[in-house]
């Protein structure tokens, strides 16, 4: 039996790998849960997988779980340092890293120095430290598996699932889908006055609100882009954005004879965690098999740059390298929480970016001390720019 840590277990991933674990008993052993705040849901997933260990965020978090599960045979813990032991401690064989943003960073790097199974669906933290992870991963044996759609989609259609775009043979280009959001086709002018819940409703995914806002911006496929550069070795110019809003095909690889190689499913993320998790068999994940007949059609076009200014800023940073990515990343979370907190309208987001990376200069990224470092400064700059604008709202 398999043991498995899951980073972030409350969350929109964190649940759905719980079912898919849920459907295969004999199959993986839980061995440790995180959450950051929201304690009576972990308190739930405690009950139901009695693992040895569950982690949160705070001293009252950890008092509150503690008292909700007393008479299980689950430790409490709280705090960074309880995430990185319960993502390598030698108890777990596999480590889902579905903490979101910045906050994923270290654990999900401990994971990889102590040679994990690691299924990666925290896309912020390839995205700030690319080199420094794949690094950690190649150094210590690490098994890295996407569970972005995209990714998985990609992995699945390369020649061989680890092959390197530059040096795999016969491959042209990524062709990375996109649904293009809940504002595809909304008129540009009126994104100024769009509300969060507006934002969060995407049409083929149900998401934790901090993705769901950046795919509505397209940053998500900014962070995306990156994501597959680092995954895959692909450079910016063999990564290309389809537009498709059925998000049924969930990428594709092309290849110099004309051939593309595509997976398709329903849009529901059991089935690239299935995917990841039983790698290289395959196992039921509860969704539903593709009707093909029900497809009313397939669309695809290119991408609005001007509708979606973060999707250029994403593709200047991966092409400007080092530090920059990560400046991305940081002042991207602080903007969309001001927005999700109606401090900022939808459309400063990437005014904010634009800020951050235009005071904060970026250099190279020769430690995680480093990125760690641009991603305060980064952070506070943006800052900076959402206090400006928030005034500049109440007048
Ligand atoms: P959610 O917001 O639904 O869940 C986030 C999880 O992380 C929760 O368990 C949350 O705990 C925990 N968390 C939040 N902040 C912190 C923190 N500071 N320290 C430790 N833990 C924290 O997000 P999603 O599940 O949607 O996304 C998770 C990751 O997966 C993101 O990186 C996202 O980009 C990526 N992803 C998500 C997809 C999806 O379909 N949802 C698809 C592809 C990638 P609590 O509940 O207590 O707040
Ligand atoms: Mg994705």
């Amino acid at each position: 039996m398999q043991g498995i840590t899951i980073l972030g277990a409350t969350g929109s991933i964190g649940a759905s790998t719980l079912d898919v674990v849920a459907r295969h008993p004999g199959r993986y052993r839980v061995y440790a849960l995180s959450a950051h705040s929201r304690v009576e849901e972990l308190a739930a997933a405690c009950r139901q997988f009695r693992p040895q260990r569950a982690v949160v965020g705070s001293p009252e978090a950890a008092a509150q779980l503690a008292a909700l599960i007393a008479g299980l045979p689950t430790s409490v813990e709280y705090g960074e340092q309880a995430l990185c032991d319960i993502a390598s401690s030698a108890d777990t064989d596999i480590v889902m890293a579905a903490i979101v943003g910045a906050a994923g960073l270290a654990p999900t790097l401990a994971a990889a120095r102590a040679g994990k199974k690691i299924l990666l669906a925290n896309k912020e933290a390839l995205v700030m430290s690319g080199q420094l992870f794949m690094d950690a991963v190649r150094e210590h044996k690490a098994t890295l598996l996407p569970v972005d759609s995209e990714h998985n989609a990609i992995f699945q259609s390369l020649p061989s699932s680890y092959a390197r775009v530059p040096a795999a043979s016969g491959v042209a280009k990524i062709l990375l889908t996109a649904s293009g959001g809940p504002f595809l086709n909304r008129a540009v002018e009126t994104l100024d006055s769009v509300t969060p819940d507006e934002a969060c409703k995407h049409p083929n995914w149900v998401m934790g609100r901090k993705i769901s806002v950046d795919s509505a911006t397209m940053m998500n496929k900014g962070l995306e882009v990156i994501e597959a550069h680092w995954l895959f070795g692909a450079p910016a110019d063999q990564i290309e954005v389809v537009i498709h809003p059925q998000s049924v095909i969930h990428s594709m690889v092309s290849y110099v004879d004309g051939s593309v190689l595509a997976q398709l499913g329903n849009p529901d993320m059991r089935t690239p965690i299935a995917n990841a998790l039983a790698y290289p068999e395959r196992i039921d994940s509860g969704v539903a098999q593709l009707d093909l007949t029900q497809m009313a059609g397939l669309q695809f076009f290119a991408p609005d740059f001007e509708r979606f200014p973060c999707l250029a800023l994403a593709f200047d940073a991966l092409r400007a390298g080092g530090t920059a990515p990560a400046l991305l990343n940081a002042a991207n979370e602080v903007a969309v929480q001001a927005f999700l907190e109606r401090r900022i309208g939808f459309r400063d987001i990437d005014r904010v970016i634009r800020h951050a990376l235009d005071v904060v200069p970026h250099g190279p990224a020769p430690s995680i001390e480093a990125v760690l470092a641009q991603d305060a400064r980064a952070r506070a700059a943006a800052d900076d720019a959402v206090s400006n604008l928030a005034s500049g709202l109440q007048r």
